[in-house]
């Protein structure tokens, strides 16, 4: 029998271990870390970018007051880190260049969940549905879905807010394989550190 891990949640909505506890994490990044967006996106979650909106010079004052209480503002900026934490509003400093280096701080401080999933638009953060048998061929319109693809029976999910394809190619694996090097890196990691 499996052992079972209870953890002890605080009232700060800590776990033990000091992460935060949050199934509907939701995240608006800064504009300096579009590709965290995208791969926050292809783990499911509900991650808005300062990129998404037309924006004048008053793009901080914005970000605070869009994360307000309900999402955690992913910031590379120490200043605006400090005025997040003055208000009130959930920050997180990324320090890292690579991508990978980012989503590995990313998971030190919140509980995310290394496995990809067909669930949200990266390109718009939309949720994406499957597409259904008679909708075929209305792919078989889009020059950028091969149509070997559709009569091997791969399944296709779709974006009704921009009209976005996915399926599961080269590039899904890709993606498998790299968050499961970042997952064995950490585990490694909390292995050496634990030791
Ligand atoms: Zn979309």
């Amino acid at each position: 029998m499996k052992d079972i891990i209870v953890f002890q949640i605080y009232e700060d909505g800590k776990y033990e271990d000091g992460k935060t506890q949050d199934q509907e994490m939701m995240f608006i990044v800064d504009r300096m870390l579009g590709r965290l967006t995208t791969w926050l996106r292809l783990l499911g979650y509900d991650t808005f970018s300062a990129s998404d909106f037309i924006l004048d010079d008053k793009e901080d004052d914005f970000l605070l007051k869009f994360a307000g209480q309900k999402r955690i503002l992913i910031t590379r900026d120490k200043t605006l880190r400090i005025r997040a934490e003055r208000s009130g509003v959930r920050v997180c400093l990324i320090n890292f260049d690579h991508i990978m280096e980012q989503l590995g701080e990313m998971v030190s401080h919140y509980d995310i969940d290394l496995e990809p999933k067909m669930t949200r638009c990266t390109l718009c953060n939309a949720l994406i549905r499957k597409v259904r048998a008679n909708e075929l061929c209305m792919l078989k319109r889009e020059d950028y879905v091969p149509d070997e693809l559709i009569e091997e029976g791969v399944d296709f999910w779709i974006c009704d807010s921009c009209g976005k394809v996915y399926w599961k190619g080269s590039h899904w694996e890709n993606i498998h394989k790299r968050l499961e090097k970042l997952h064995e890196k950490i585990s490694s990691d909390l292995y050496l550190t634990q030791s």
